[in-house]
């Protein structure tokens, strides 16, 4: 068997971790990891549920408000409060997502100080308000890598700058992601 990259590896975790989540509407796993000269490690990891105590929404149905279900806590902001629960820093961390992170969970993210975001797919409902302020975040030096099977399909302009690549003329014009225009 092929060795996985660490982009895959990270997210095969992060895969691992969705299969715990409790809201059907979308199963969604994320790994915090810090990347260091002396080893990499997993800082906390989240997926997709009812708060702790709660019901299920698998037990119980799901609470819906503007098509979304709102009982569940995102597996992103999980993986944050795990982080203080636990009391280790999640500043310098970068994300491994199995989805695309809502607005909510990237100011999460933002202000715990995790910069980084790779994730394997585009979050189907984003309005174009919820664009325009990732866009903000992206502004403040936060970035995000669209990632297939390992390969940075597309990501923000300093993430192409940092892999010394020019983001792909072809992949500009097939893909449908907003990161583009920021
Ligand atoms: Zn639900
Ligand atoms: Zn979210």
């Amino acid at each position: 068997m092929r060795r996985p990259s660490k982009h895959q590896y990270y997210m095969n975790l992060a895969r691992e971790a969705s299969t715990r989540a409790t809201c059907d509407r979308a199963h969604v796993g994320c790994v915090l990891v810090r990347f260091s000269k002396r080893g990499d490690s997993i800082v906390a990891t989240g997926y997709n549920g009812a708060p702790s105590g709660h019901p299920h929404c698998d037990e119980v149905g799901h609470d819906m408000e503007n098509g979304h279900c709102v009982r569940a806590v995102h597996a992103e902001r999980n993986a944050i409060y795990q982080c203080a629960r636990i009391g280790v820093s999640a500043d310098g961390a970068v994300a491994y997502c199995t989805v695309m992170p809502c607005v909510k969970c990237t100011e999460a993210l933002h202000s715990a100080g995790v910069r980084l975001v790779y994730f394997e797919q585009l979050y189907k409902s984003m309005s174009d308000d919820d664009v325009s302020r990732i866009r903000l975040y992206v502004k403040a030096g936060m970035d995000f890598c669209y990632l297939v099977d390992g390969e940075v399909v597309d990501a923000t302009p300093r993430v192409w700058i940092s892999l010394n690549r020019i983001r792909p003329r072809t992949e500009v014009e097939e893909s449908s992601l907003f990161l583009l225009n920021l």
